[in-house]
């Protein structure tokens, strides 16, 4: 397994006026693509302590990669130093070079022989053209003294933005490239409703823990939380058979959560796939969230082999006389009631012929209505088989935009039952 160790250089690192975000950034990118990050070391603008830095990576890491340091500027050193620790020439890049020249022609600018050394690179390594700025990168791999097995140096350059477009675009190619003899990596990812990042990571910590094939990493999305399973084998089968197998173990953990397997999965995709599996169309009538629930429908490609379309009916008139609703039951009850959510969404599967049909009624707030307090919401399901169902939200001292959300949420929740 590939060991990376990232060194990250720059005085105002260590002074602590720039943050190291290119170090997380980094062992993140990594983790995409399997491998996990051991050490990482801050060092300052100056050549004995990146040797020092140098040689002790060497020593203990497969993959070293060093960011910041390669720009025009006095104490830009990294690209000499790294090609004195490596014993290597330096030489132009022609194409990076004609970049600096151009840039600095179009402003009229005088060529110092610092402008120049942006575009060095190292002899035997592969140049990392810089699409977003001015100075190049490099990919250089050695056979190590100590480990006899291969050894990756990539030089990135200190600005994030470019960081992580050279990072991504040649970087991680260039890893790739370089262990493709020899490690397949597949990635799967699982997804999980209802309950946070910290609650899936306190679940499974033991196995992110003690994981290192596959690795485990927890993302959040909006209303789901995702993990990713990345496994790493000679052939693509056995990471994939891998990758099961950790899966297997943390979906029984946390079966009642799970709603199925895939990248872009999301809630309302995975919603609108069980109905789509099961053959069945969905109609929704709306008060409170005025066409929320169905915005996010259908924001879902393919919502309408399942979503018919329904009802926005704000006002009790409209309740009444677009929907069906009986004046009766909103007198009796008054609109914000489960009967009022029930008859809503059975007259709405009446009138839309679908097999579902869910509906939406409360107080968004922030003033009471009729009595009701902010926040009282019913969501009610109807069907052709069974009774309505109907549950009630009491989301107390939750702003008017949060109630809404929350509600849509639940109804969407609803549809899994
Ligand atoms: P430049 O051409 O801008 O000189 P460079 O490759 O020489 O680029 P540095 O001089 O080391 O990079 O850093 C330039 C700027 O990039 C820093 O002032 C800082 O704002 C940012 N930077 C450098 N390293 C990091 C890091 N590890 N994490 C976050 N930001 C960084
Ligand atoms: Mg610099």
């Amino acid at each position: 397994k590939m060991k990376a160790e990232i060194i990250a250089i720059g005085t105002e690192l260590l002074m602590g006026y720039v943050v190291n975000t290119n170090a997380s950034y980094i062992s993140q990118s990594l983790l995409d693509i399997g491998i996990g990050t051991y050490y990482q070391q801050v060092v300052g603008d100056n050549d004995e302590r990146i040797i020092e830095a140098l040689a002790l990576a060497a020593s203990r890491s497969d993959l070293i990669i060093l960011s910041g340091g390669i720009g025009p500027t006095r104490d830009d050193r990294t690209k000499l130093v790294l090609a004195e620790f490596l014993e290597e020439e330096l030489s132009y890049d022609a194409d990076q070079l004609k970049k600096v020249e151009m840039h600095y022609k179009k402003n009229n600018r005088i060529i110092t022989e610092g402008d120049y050394q942006q575009a060095l690179t190292i002899s035997d390594s592969q140049t990392f053209f810089n699409e977003v700025g001015l100075a190049s990168g490099l990919g250089y791999s050695r056979l190590s003294q100590n480990t006899l097995k291969s050894q990756h140096f990539i030089v990135l350059p200190g600005p994030p933005f470019e960081m992580k477009h050279m990072m991504e675009n040649f970087a991680k190619p260039f890893i790739e490239n370089q262990r493709e003899d020899y490690e397949q990596i597949e990635s799967l990812y699982i997804n999980f409703y209802g309950l946070g990042e910290a609650r899936v990571a306190q679940a499974i910590d033991d196995l992110i823990v003690s994981q290192t094939n596959p690795t485990l990493a927890i993302y959040a999305k909006p209303r789901l939380t995702t993990v990713r399973i990345t496994a790493s084998a000679s052939n693509k089968l056995q990471a994939a058979e891998l990758n099961q197998q950790a899966a297997d173990k943390i979906i029984a953990r946390l079966s009642e959560f799970y709603i199925g397997a895939g990248e872009h999965l999301s809630f309302e995709a995975s919603v609108l796939g069980l109905l789509k599996e099961k053959k069945q169309t969905l109609s929704v009538a709306e008060s409170l969230t005025g066409g929320m629930v169905m915005e996010e429908l259908t924001a879902v490609s393919g919502a309408s082999e399942v979503l018919k379309g329904g009802f926005v009916t704000y006002q009790n008139e409209l309740k009444i006389n677009l929907l069906g609703v009986n004046a009766a039951t909103i007198d009796q009850y008054t609109v914000v009631s489960a009967e009022v959510a029930m008859e809503m969404a059975e007259q709405c599967l009446r009138k839309c012929h679908t097999d579902y049909a869910l509906s939406l009624t409360g107080v968004a707030g922030p003033n009471p209505l009729e009595g009701h307090p902010a926040g009282r919401v019913f969501i009610a399901l109807a069907t052709k088989q069974k009774a309505t169902q109907v549950i009630k939200l009491e989301l107390v001292d939750k702003p008017r935009d949060i109630v809404r959300e929350i509600s849509k949420h639940e109804a969407l929740n609803l549809l899994r039952l």
